[in-house]
């Protein structure tokens, strides 16, 4: 049997995670998974359904009610939560905010890390979060940190919002970023933090393309 092609890139809030591992899915012809869309449609159900998400006990509970499937059209990952496609739904910032909540209580992980490691079992992919190296795919072939100033993540969040036509504000964006960054690396349960065997890459000076190039240098090197 072909042996599988796992690429595990991890890092904090808006350094580029997404983008990055969409262009290496398409130039391996592999599958990408974003991990952060699970964890956010764990929010949204919580959100819509009026649980406080700082209450652990209520989200567990809940928890039972949340149906995740990933589903892929012309390439491009969808999210359903209970049948409904919450691929869009899901990115708002509030949503964002609540993925870092519920995703710091053990029993969401273990729910969402089961299904990462179930899919990771059949195809080659490039799996993107913030516990992928240390935790999901701890037998990555390759394993990537990347991360950038955090002026420069919030810098390029504000940048892709104006594009979309929608108004921002760039330091409550830094702000946002900052505090969930804080979240996601002091949190019991697999915290950010890179992986003894991952490669850091410092984009805040780099492109995409030059991002992409690196990546690809190290993979072949292996
Ligand atoms: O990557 P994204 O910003 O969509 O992730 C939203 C939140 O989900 C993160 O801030 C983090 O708290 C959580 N997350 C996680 N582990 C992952 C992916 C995301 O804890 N593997």
């Amino acid at each position: 049997m072909k042996e599988l092609l796992t690429i595990a890139i991890d890092g904090p809030a808006g350094a580029g995670k997404s983008t990055i591992a969409k262009r290496l899915a398409k130039e391996y012809e592999i599958v990408y998974v974003d991990t952060g869309a699970m964890y956010r449609s764990v929010a949204l159900y919580m959100l819509e359904h009026q649980i406080d998400l700082d209450k652990e006990k209520a989200v567990v509970d809940a928890l039972n009610h949340v149906d995740i499937r990933i589903v892929y059209k012309d390439e491009v990952q969808h999210i359903y939560l209970n049948e409904e496609d919450v691929t869009q739904k899901i990115r708002q910032q509030s949503v964002g905010e609540g993925a870092s909540k519920v995703s710091a209580y053990l029993p969401v992980r273990k729910k969402m890390v089961m299904m990462q490691q179930e899919m990771a079992k059949k195809t080659s992919m490039v799996m993107d979060g913030r516990d992928i190296g240390t935790h999901v795919l701890t037998d990555a072939k390759v394993k990537i940190f990347l991360s950038a100033d955090v002026m420069i993540r919030a810098k390029r969040r504000y940048n892709e919002l104006l594009e979309k036509g929608e108004s921002a504000d760039l330091n409550a964006i830094a702000e946002e970023i900052s505090e969930r960054d804080y979240r996601d690396m002091n949190r019991d349960h697999a915290p950010l933090v890179q992986a003894k065997d991952a490669q850091l890459l410092d984009t805040s000076n780099m492109s995409i393309d030059d991002v992409v190039c690196a990546i690809k240098k190290i993979i072949e090197m292996r």
